[in-house]
């Protein structure tokens, strides 16, 4: 047996298993060693009958009484009753009529489950039972692993699997350096699988996490390090910095720029006069005026004969992006400089734009992914800004790099913030400017929860708003990730309420299924007010500025996530009037403890941290529904873990013939530097 063995050759799996492992992509047994479990249930301790507790129990027992039956609601019934010197239990199996058969009454079963109070008694519902005389258990008797069911592959069927492997996962060759290793204390790369498939006792299941834990947080950091140096091994175009110019912009802005906005765009100043390539993430949160400092840093690089590429995640967005650019250089000679280009443009505009492009008649270009297309040719690209950046991916900004011939400067911008312990680890070296300040004419949301039966109280005040002149937004639920599904659900929301409780209202239907040019439609008539409502899928999550827009009201917002609730809600409360967001639950238990945080602050930064800590180890704010990032064992909340990784890449990344002599790894970074977020 060897990594790549099909899990077709395993014992017990057949057709119809194979079918489950695909479609959970699992095919080879590499991929079931890469599967780690979620959790697990301790059933180590073999407990004598009589002194069982309510919980989780293992005993050794004879099965006796074995029949099956239908229930009245047609569920199929396996009873049995355990048996052990010191007394009896009652065993309740629910759909496992296959139970009754393979029961051998004269044989002593290991038996692991829910010791509980079920039906009017006392009973052990759906364990799971081994034959004592069979060694190495893996179902009962000891730590169980629990693995994410996908589909109708559950962890009965994954452990007879990861039983059948764990001599080879014992065996694997060590991955990390041995020098590494005994530094820092890590078991063999071997004995960590095997164990954190198939602990054999809680220390040596932490032994396996930390172990796995430090590689993974080892190769992300190596990674990180390692693009850092090759992007400063690129050399960018300097861009000269001119006092003028700036000054000349902030005299004809409508506000005063806040102080944060200022140090940003100082920074970044900095940065671009030089010919090491500037690469600054901006962490603001919604509303932080994160497009002012696009604008000038645009400027300034326009100015040095540059060109500029504003890439931003969806095409309405881009358009805005468009206007507000064109509105805030209205005062300069880029005015005429500043062009769209989006998939939806016809031929022949879309030629005469890359015509200008080429001829440097274009200065700053504001497009989607269409901007990175082979056949646009710039004259001198000299920075990349990216909006709400986690959409964009690593490789679709290399080829960018590589059309220029010179490294662009690479501004990014985001809402999501991320944590400093994340940022510190997965962006390395790269450095981070942040807009804490949010301008005062932003008058703020607040946030409230509505129960399913009590949306009269909500539509009144919705109502009271859309008299006063206000314009609303109704957010449509997550159904899936299917946007098909998504928009029949907003389609059939949007029918609803025109039909009852926004009747009297001009109310449109925005989704992602709509053609740009019929989204673009209903966007413009929001922005004139010629709609007073629009009912949305989650198109307009990310940056849509309608300043009169004062109330959300987001269905099913439980199964949405922070980050994106956040944003959600930053679309309203954007100027002098205060915000108002509804988060309706999509049934009546009781909001969650994320639901509970987001209606409590408005700080995305304070909820990016709380976010990490309610989801725990792996789930990372706002990367989670993107797949961008996923730590599966490492927590970052771990800084010890955290230090003695950095320190450890500091060790390997001394000596540069490291990553030839450890091929391993080598492949390993390879593949992290291909996560969005490595940049
Ligand atoms: P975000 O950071 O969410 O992208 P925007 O750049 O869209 O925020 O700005 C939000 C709103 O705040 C815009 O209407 C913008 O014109 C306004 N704005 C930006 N900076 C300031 C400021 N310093 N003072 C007042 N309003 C500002
Ligand atoms: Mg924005």
């Amino acid at each position: 047996m060897q990594l790549k063995t099909e899990l077709l050759q395993l014992k017990g799996v057949g057709d119809k298993i194979q079918e489950r492992l695909t479609s959970a992509g699992l095919n080879t047994v590499e991929d079931l060693i890469d599967y780690y479990p979620k959790r697990y249930d301790d059933y180590s301790v073999i407990t004598p009958i009589k002194n069982i507790d309510i919980g989780k129990v293992s005993l050794k027992v004879k099965l006796s009484q074995i029949g099956s039956r239908r229930t009245r609601r047609g569920l199929s019934l396996t009873e049995a009753v355990a048996e052990d010197d010191t007394g009896k239990v009652k065993i309740v199996w629910f759909n496992q009529p296959y139970r009754a058969k393979s029961i051998n009454p004269s044989k002593q079963y290991l038996l692991s489950g829910e010791y509980a109070f079920q039906s009017g008694r006392l009973q052990i519902v759906n364990p799971n039972i081994e034959l004592d005389e069979e060694v190495d258990h893996v179902q009962t008797g000891r730590i169980v692993p629990i693995y994410t069911e996908r589909g109708q592959l559950n962890s009965v069927i994954l452990r007879k699997l990861v039983k059948q492997i764990q001599p080879l996962m014992q065996s694997l060759p060590e991955t990390l350096p041995r020098w590494l290793i005994d530094k820092y204390n890590l078991i063999s790369y071997g004995a960590a699988c095997a164990n954190i498939h198939l602990p054999q006792s809680i220390e040596l299941l932490e032994q396996a996490r930390k172990r796995l834990g430090f590689e993974e947080l080892f190769v992300l950091m190596m990674a990180s390090s390692q693009i850092h140096i090759q992007s400063l091994r690129a050399k960018a175009l300097p861009v000269a910095f001119s006092q003028d110019v700036a000054t000349e912009f902030v005299k004809n802005l409508p506000f005063k720029m806040t102080d944060a906005q200022r140090k940003c765009v100082w920074q970044i100043y900095k940065d671009i006069d030089s010919d090491e390539p500037m690469n600054r993430l901006i962490e603001g949160d919604v509303g932080s005026g994160k497009t002012v400092v696009a604008a000038m840093a645009s400027l300034m690089v326009a100015h040095a004969g540059l060109q500029v590429a504003l890439l931003a995640p969806t095409e309405l967005l881009a358009r805005q992006h468009a206007d507000t650019l064109a509105k805030l250089l209205a005062h300069s000679p880029l005015k005429n400089k500043i062009g769209l280009l989006t998939g939806s443009l016809k031929s022949a505009p879309k030629k005469l734009i890359l015509d200008k492009l080429k001829n440097n008649h274009l200065s700053i270009v504001v497009g989607t992914h269409a901007l990175l297309q082979e056949s646009v040719d710039w004259h001198k690209l000299g920075m990349i800004i990216v909006d709400e950046q986690h959409r964009f991916g690593v490789g679709q900004r290399q080829k960018l790099v590589l059309k220029a011939g010179h490294m662009p400067h690479v501004l990014c911008l985001t809402a999501t913030p991320i944590p400093r312990s994340l940022a510190l680890t997965v962006y390395g070296d790269l450095d981070i400017g942040i807009l804490d300040q949010v301008p005062s004419q932003k008058a703020g949301v607040d946030t409230e929860i509505v129960s399913p039966n009590s949306f009269a109280q909500m539509f009144k005040i919705i109502e009271a708003e859309l008299k006063a002149g206000r314009q609303a937004y109704v957010v449509c639920p997550l159904i899936s990730e299917s946007e098909a599904l998504q928009a029949t659900s907003a389609e059939k929301l949007y029918a609803e309420l025109s039909a009852r409780e926004l009747k009297n209202w001009k109310v449109g239907l925005l989704h992602g299924r709509l053609k740009a040019d019929q989204k673009d439609e209903v966007m413009q008539k929001f922005i004139k007010h010629q709609l007073d409502v629009i009912v949305s899928t989650t198109v307009i999550e990310v940056g849509v500025d309608v300043a009169n827009a004062t109330v959300m009201a987001i269905y099913s917002a439980d199964r949405f996530g922070l980050a994106q609730l956040h944003q959600l809600r930053g679309r309203v409360g954007r100027a002098e009037h205060r915000g108002k967001c509804f988060l309706v639950m999509s049934d009546s238990s009781a909001p969650s403890r994320r639901i509970l945080a987001i209606s409590q602050t408005n700080d995305g930064f304070k909820l990016a941290e709380m976010d990490l800590k309610l989801r725990g180890p792996g789930a990372i704010y706002g990367t989670r529904q993107h797949g961008v990032l996923d730590l599966r064992i490492a927590e970052l909340t771990d800084t010890k873990l955290i230090a003695e990784c950095r320190a450890a890449v500091k060790d390997f990344a001394q000596n540069n013939e490291n990553l030839l002599k450890y091929p391993q790894i080598a492949a390993k970074v390879a593949k992290a530097s291909k996560l969005t977020y490595l940049n």
